[in-house]
C-alpha cells in the first residue's frame, strides 16, 4: 500500500509581547515558528505597535501574524506554541490575566477547523474584536475565511478610518 499523503493544514497564529525588548521577542518568535516539526513558515506580517488591552498601566504591544503550513493537529500545534511561550521566557506566575507577557503566540485559525474545548478554541474568540489581529492577518491573508465568520478583508474594514 502507498504511503498516506502527507496533509498540511493552513493555520494561522497571532504574536504579541509588551515585555523585554518585545520588537526582538516577536522576531524570535517567528524564528522560533519556522523551527517547529512538520510545519513550515510561510509568512509573516509586518510588527505594529498597539496600545496595551487588559489590567492598566502596562506597556504598549507589539503584535504581529504568521502563516504556517502543518501536519501537526490543532492539539499538537496549541502545546508546541504553549512550549515555545516557554522556552522564550514566558512568566505565568502572576497568574495575571491579559497581563504583561514576554510573548504570547495564539492559534487564530486551523484551516477549516470549528474546536470549542477546555484547552483550544478555534477560531480563536478575539479575532473579530481586535485590530491587532485583523490588520496584520489582512496584510498576509486578506482573502482567508474565518470559519462561521467570513474573509480577513470584510472584518477587517471595521477597523478601517
Ligand atoms: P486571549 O486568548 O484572550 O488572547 P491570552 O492569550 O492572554 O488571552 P493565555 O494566558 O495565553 O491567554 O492562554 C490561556 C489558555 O488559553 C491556554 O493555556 C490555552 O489552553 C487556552 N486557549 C484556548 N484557545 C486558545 C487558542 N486558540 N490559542 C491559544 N490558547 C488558547
Ligand atoms: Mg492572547
Ligand atoms: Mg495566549
Amino acid at each position: 500500500m502507498p504511503a498516506p499523503m502527507p496533509c498540511w493544514v493552513p493555520a494561522y497564529v497571532g504574536i504579541g509581547s509588551n515585555l523585554d525588548e518585545p520588537e526582538r521577542q516577536v522576531a524570535a518568535a517567528v524564528e522560533a515558528l519556522a523551527g517547529l516539526p512538520e510545519t513550515r513558515l510561510v509568512s509573516h506580517s509586518a510588527t505594529l505597535r498597539n496600545p496595551p488591552v487588559g489590567p492598566q498601566p502596562q506597556p504598549e504591544f507589539f503584535n504581529a501574524v504568521a502563516g504556517l503550513l502543518t501536519q501537526l493537529d490543532p492539539l499538537a500545534l496549541l502545546d508546541a506554541l504553549l512550549a515555545l511561550e516557554r522556552r522564550q521566557g514566558r512568566d505565568r506566575s502572576t497568574g495575571l490575566r491579559w497581563g504583561p507577557r514576554r510573548i504570547d503566540l495564539d492559534l487564530l485559525v486551523y484551516g477549516a477547523v470549528t474546536l470549542d474545548t477546555e484547552r483550544l478554541t478555534v477560531p480563536h474568540p478575539g479575532i473579530v474584536s481586535r485590530n491587532f489581529v485583523l490588520l496584520p492577518l489582512r496584510e498576509i491573508a486578506p482573502a482567508l475565511r474565518i470559519p462561521g465568520l467570513g474573509p480577513v478583508w470584510r472584518l477587517a474594514t471595521a477597523f478601517d478610518q
